[in-house]
């Protein structure tokens, strides 16, 4: 796409911006319930992209991707009168008698970037609440997810605004022309390499970033836990999509006594969930390309395998595979996974997990499976993380009543429910006067006997 397509494209949204239609919570609440409509009427078209695009089952695409959207877009379209109301908050004696609130009010024309993880999903939430703050804005869906992307560019002009809402596809060419725009705000979705190139870009416009990046989450399983739970939660949170998830469990901490048992009950709920033939399984994904298979099976390069690592090159498929102990200084514990692979490290005790943990930079998730409450303490107020499931995987994902977001370099910012409201609006603050009671004492010419005063 030529630069001066984009340039066009971002000024026509913000001429749109300008006239003032989208402050109208009415006008609002029309957009978000297209949105839905889009999404129950194209239901089969995305479907079968996801399929396309991940190998994802038709259950897990509806409930990580069309129905978490939708859910979303019901939550918000239940709470947008509240949340857009001016927010009443106190007022000191020496300003009295006056009235203090805060007052929300849309950004502007904000750019979304998404990962071709969850492609539906990762532009769709920072849509619904962009739009429910009253914004315009451009979405950037991945190349990587070639299908998902070119339905959205096919299917949202036809339920929403299009003076209002854009899709531009594209790669690095058109992403790099869109961020040369003077947007309000940018909400990108990735790596921390590329976060950083959105982030320098959005300096040179002062344009505030939402960053929400990736890392290695680590997942503490104390030998107190409830073993069949903890195991089918972990599976289940590791291996939906493949492991392609943000928010997977990337390596285990267990003591080295435990190892055994919790070996043994993966191994059982793997074959529960996917069968004897996992290749086989319609509910297990698929890499997204060829480069990230490549990458993923050379994590596996003289690496003691305890499970798994078979694959298949021509459907890009790769086993739930365990590899325990690797080194320090390999790539698989050195580099995000973000792949069907889970590293099993074994510690003398568990305690032991919450330096090696620290040493790292801070996660995006943390897990801990336990019953000790007194070590769940301890492990809440010595580590940091964007979120932290205990006893559950990504389940806090689902609640719009938690911000979901990183911190460090697992990214900065936050959205989900009012979280993401918020985000993308800008709380004005607003403190009125009364005209009575105009005490004179501030008002120079100043003197010793006011100052006593
Ligand atoms: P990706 O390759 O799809 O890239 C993300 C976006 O950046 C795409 O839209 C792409 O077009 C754009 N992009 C790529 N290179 C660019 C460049 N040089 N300049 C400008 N734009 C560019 O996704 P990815 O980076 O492979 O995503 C995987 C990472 O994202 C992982 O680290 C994962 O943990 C993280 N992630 C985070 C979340 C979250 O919500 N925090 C969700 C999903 C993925």
């Amino acid at each position: 796409m030529q630069a001066d397509v984009i340039t066009n494209q971002v000024n026509h949204l913000k001429t749109t911006f300008s006239s003032g239609i989208t402050r109208d919570l009415k006008w609002r609440l029309a957009q978000l319930k297209q949105l839905k409509l889009m999404l129950v009427e194209q239901e089969a078209a995305f479907l079968a992209g996801l399929k396309s695009d991940l190998g994802k089952s038709e259950q897990e695409a509806w409930t990580s991707e069309i129905g978490f959207v939708v859910s979303d877009i019901d939550h918000t379209v239940k709470h947008l009168i509240s949340w857009a109301k001016a927010r009443k908050v106190s007022t000191p004696m020496f300003v009295q008698p006056g009235k203090s609130y805060l007052l929300p009010e849309p950004l502007g024309t904000v750019l979304i970037i998404g990962a071709w993880n969850y492609p539906l999903q990762l532009v769709l939430a920072p849509l619904v609440a962009a739009i429910a703050a009253g914004n315009c804005a451009v979405l950037k869906p991945s190349e990587l997810s070639v299908k998902t992307a070119e339905l959205l560019a096919l299917y949202l002009p036809q339920y929403l605004d299009q003076n209002a809402y854009q899709v531009v596809t594209g790669a690095v060419l058109e992403t790099t022309e869109l961020l040369k725009q003077a947007f309000d705000h940018i909400l990108y979705t990735g790596g921390e390499g590329v976060g950083k190139i959105v982030m320098r870009a959005a300096a040179e416009h002062l344009t505030p970033v939402t960053l929400e990046l990736g890392g290695k989450c680590p997942c503490i399983v104390d030998s107190t836990t409830d073993l069949t739970v903890t195991a089918a939660r972990i599976a289940w949170s590791k291996w939906m999509n493949a492991g392609q998830t943000c928010v997977a469990p990337d390596y285990v901490l267990i003591e080295k006594s435990f190892l055994t048992p919790f070996i043994a009950a993966l191994k059982q709920k793997i074959s529960e969930f996917y069968g004897s033939d996992i290749s086989k399984s319609k509910d297990y994904g698929r890499i997204v390309n060829a480069r990230h298979f490549a990458r993923l099976t050379s994590y596996l390069q003289d690496q003691d395998v305890i499970l798994g690592g078979e694959m298949d090159v021509d459907t890009n498929y790769i086993a739930p595979t365990l590899v325990l102990n690797p080194s320090a200084d390999s790539s698989v514990m050195l580099e995000e996974i973000f792949g069907p692979i889970l590293i099993i490290l074994t510690v003398d005790k568990i305690q032991d997990a919450i330096p090696l943990i620290n040493s790292k930079p801070k996660p995006l998730a943390l897990y801990l499976y336990t019953k000790n409450t007194q070590f769940e303490q301890q492990v809440l107020s010595q580590t940091s993380a964007g979120s932290v499931g205990v006893n559950d995987g990504m389940m806090f994902m689902a609640n719009p009543s938690l911000p979901f977001g990183g911190v460090g370099n697992s990214g900065m910012g936050a959205y989900h429910g009012k979280f993401g409201f918020d985000t993308f609006s800008h709380l004005k603050s607003v403190l009125k006067r009364s005209f009575l009671f105009d005490v004179a004492l501030r008002y120079p010419p100043f003197s010793a006997s006011k100052l006593k005063i």
